[in-house]
């Protein structure tokens, strides 16, 4: 109860990317220490107060008798093998007979050597056999330093994180259209939307308090439009829900161009103004009738008339949209697809208008501003540019290449083929989210040294060489930066368990025994258990030397306001929460218009995989577990995988609700407890990702979208049997 509160800390939240400000209340754990007893929301400009599911009852997972207290070093002769991960996590197989405890002393030792032999035997650059993984639920400072350890340090090009895997397609195609990958307004802007169109995406699940708000503006007179293969909570508040074919979301897309162009919608004065590639677009949809993309989408021909028509004549209208867009092999395509319907329209530039793809978790944003992609620097400035390049040279020292490096999921092939020898992976877990686990797991297990930094055992964790335990987010100082370009700042409210340190400090010191001078750590700031603010404070600032959108928000900045929107070139002056307001950040000052024209997916349904699988979050856990099934509430309302089915379909295989299935696909294997749903239309299945038990991941494929190197998550062809 609150009598038991001792210390009221204001914090952001660890999970999603809406941001929410909250204040951990802290008091005595009855062995000495402190605990997190409640979290209250605070009144942050993304949550006014409100905090979901996630945000209120997930924090226990920090006091989870599972945490890493030691470091662990993998016991002689204890071979990698993937079928370790299922065997610990049942419990078959103990921890220890995989690892021994080690000083750090010792494992950092063993982690910075393995590291070393293997880069000084190879060359630099793309030529590089080491890789690092930083994480998108770390801070801006230790993704902006996780990124330089391994540009600077191994020397390597090959950085990146799980934006790839999210988000990469929509960046791709912002950038190539509007000149900048982020928001160009805040979801708050819905109360000023007549229209809104959601699009591939679930917020009442995964952005919940954003889906606050557009409950909110629908009850005050906009018009809502969904467009997703499945139904979900807010359809009930849409006008219309477009429960269009899974993969055919540039059919539907350019149906509406089409209906945009011809029946004289398209704003010309924006056009004429600001708009390059008209022409080309015009030609290119100009086939696309919305009777002949009926026939792929499924969507009636005249429902695409009538959501073109509400879309484009409305004062306002914006779009939100998810990984139900961008997790395709054609999903730089479908994000190309949005950007023109909102550059045709002219509904850009201002308030209740624009484009902003929902960003998954609590700092994609920001990890990817601060350079945490193999192809960008901080700041979006290209490894391609010589003259970026030469300033990054200049600061850091060493060379870097102008070949940007590989991809999440390439790293993966290339470990399979010893192109890749040693991985850094820093709080993410690819041996859940990479497509196609059992190749993804067996690559893993086939380096020759994986250092894996994380504050559980993770499932990437049991197939590492040496494993450090880090702090969770409420342990340590850092910025992360929201799905609304609002940068915020997070506080520690308790110490981290046993012998876990300081993310950053554990960074530093790998940089270091590799033979960097660093020293954002000094010596009154602690051994890095401590959470000291100042080696944070010394990150943030470099880094904002080189990220001009930072250029007016300093730490004390930060400090005072706790949260700041990006662009902000000057102190005293607020960000900009609504941009491209009189032009896009490109050479001419105009946006492009990218056509595209309809393709079939990789996946293929028949008469031996006769579904589509579709894969996803589940309000309580987040991404692949790692926090929340440490979460005892969160654990508790959602212990296991359900996988969705419609009800026909269930009486056709003859499936109870609650009977266990198997499910199958060209990829792999698992067993779920079915729950009937007519939230998914006839022939296909949903499953959720964040279950070891039935880890999704084994049955998706790894073809990638050829520009933005995503995985096309959300389609697999797959049967369903009863066991
Ligand atoms: Fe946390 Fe997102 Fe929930 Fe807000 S909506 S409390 S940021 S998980």
């Amino acid at each position: 109860g609150l009598a038991e509160i001792t210390k009221q800390v204001d914090s952001v939240c660890p999970y999603c990317g809406v941001g929410c400000q909250l204040t951990w209340n802290v008091g005595p754990d009855g062995q000495g220490g402190e605990r997190i007893h409640t979290v209250t929301g605070r009144d942050g400009p993304a949550n006014h107060g409100r905090l979901c599911v996630k945000g209120r009852y997930g924090f226990d997972y920090i006091h989870n008798a599972r945490r890493l207290t030691t470091p662990l070093v993998r016991r002689e002769g204890a071979r990698k093998d993937p079928a370790d991960i299922e065997a610990v996590k049942s419990g078959a197989k103990r921890l220890d007979e995989l690892f021994r405890e080690a000083t750090w002393e010792e494992a950092l030792e063993l982690a910075a050597n393995g590291f070393s032999r293997i880069r000084d035997a190879a060359g630099p650059g793309f030529e590089s056999p080491l890789a690092g993984f930083g994480s998108a639920k770390g801070s801006n400072e230790e993704a902006y330093l996780f990124q330089k350890l391994v540009r600077q340090v191994f020397r390597s090009s090959h950085v990146d994180h799980c934006t790839r895997l999210c988000h990469a397609s929509s960046v791709a195609a912002l950038l190539e259209g509007i000149g900048s990958g982020a928001v160009s307004n805040p979801v708050a802007d819905v109360a000023q939307a007549e229209v809104i169109f959601l699009i591939g995406a679930n917020p009442a699940v995964n952005h919940p308090v954003a889906a606050s708000f557009i409950k909110n503006a629908v009850d005050a007179g906009a018009t809502l439009i969904i467009a997703d293969p499945r139904r979900q909570q807010l359809s009930r508040r849409a006008k219309w829900h477009l429960q269009f074919r899974p993969d055919t979301d540039v059919a539907l897309l350019n149906g509406m161009l089409h209906v945009v162009i011809h029946e004289g919608l398209a704003d010309e004065g924006f056009i004429a103004a600001r708009v390059n590639g008209f022409e080309q677009l015009k030609a290119s949809v100009a086939e696309a009738t919305p009777e002949r993309m009926a026939e792929i989408c499924g969507i009636p021909a005249e429902t695409i008339r009538e959501v073109a028509r509400s879309f484009a004549r409305a004062r306002s209208a914006m779009i939100l949209w998810g990984m139900g867009v961008s997790q395709h092999v054609y999903g730089t395509d479908n994000a190309r697809a949005l950007i023109a319907l909102a550059l045709t329209t002219g509904q850009i530039g201002r308030p209740g208008t624009g484009l902003h793809p929902l960003r998954g978790q609590n700092n994609v944003q920001g990890a990817s501003d601060a350079g945490l992609i193999p192809m960008m620097l901080p700041n979006y400035q290209r490894v391609s540019e010589a003259a970026v390049r030469a300033q990054f040279e200049a600061l850091w020292g060493g060379n870097i290449d102008a070949r940007p490096g590989m991809t999440v999921v390439e790293i993966m092939h290339a470990a399979h083929e010893g192109r890749i020898r040693g991985l850094f992976v820093e709080g993410e877990n690819p041996a859940m989210s990479d497509p196609d686990l059992n190749f993804a797991r067996q690559a893993l297990a086939e380096l020759q040294h994986l250092v894996v930094q994380d504050i559980f055992a993770t499932e990437t964790a049991l197939l590492a060489d040496v494993v450090l335990p880090a702090s969770a987010q409420p342990e340590k100082w850092g910025t992360y930066t929201n799905t609304d370009r609002l940068i915020q700042i997070g506080r520690p409210a308790v110490t981290p368990p046993g012998l876990a340190m300081q993310d950053l400090w554990v960074i530093e010191q790998i940089g270091r025994r590799l033979g960097a001078d660093w020293s954002y750590w000094h010596a009154e700031d602690g051994d890095g258990q401590r959470a000291a603010e100042a080696p944070v404070a010394r990150v943030y600032e470099e880094m904002r030397a080189v990220m001009a959108p930072l250029a007016g928000v300093p730490w004390s900045r930060l400090l005072r306001e706790e949260a700041v929107v990006t662009p902000a070139p000057a102190e005293d002056e607020p960000g900009q929460s609504v941009v491209f307001i009189d032009s896009f950040p490109t050479s001419d000052g105009c946006a492009t218009l990218v056509p595209t024209q309809f393709r079939p997916g990789v996946e293929r349904v028949d008469a031996d995989y006769p579904f589509v699988l579709t894969t996803g979050r589940v309000l309580e856990h987040w991404h692949t577990g790692a926090m929340t099934r440490h979460a005892s509430m969160l654990d508790a309302i959602s212990p296991e995988a359900l996988v969705s089915l419609h009800p026909l379909d269930a009486v056709g295989l003859g499936v109870a609700d609650g009977a266990m299935v198997r499910l199958e696909t060209h990829h792999g294997g698992v067993v779920a407890r079915a729950s009937i749903s007519d939230q998914v239309q006839r022939g296909q299945l949903f499953l959720p990702f964040a279950f070891w038990e039935a880890a999704a991941n084994t049955l998706t494929g790894d073809a990638l979208d050829a520009v933005a190197k995503i995985p096309g998550f959300k389609v697999t062809a797959a049967r369903l049997l009863p066991v």
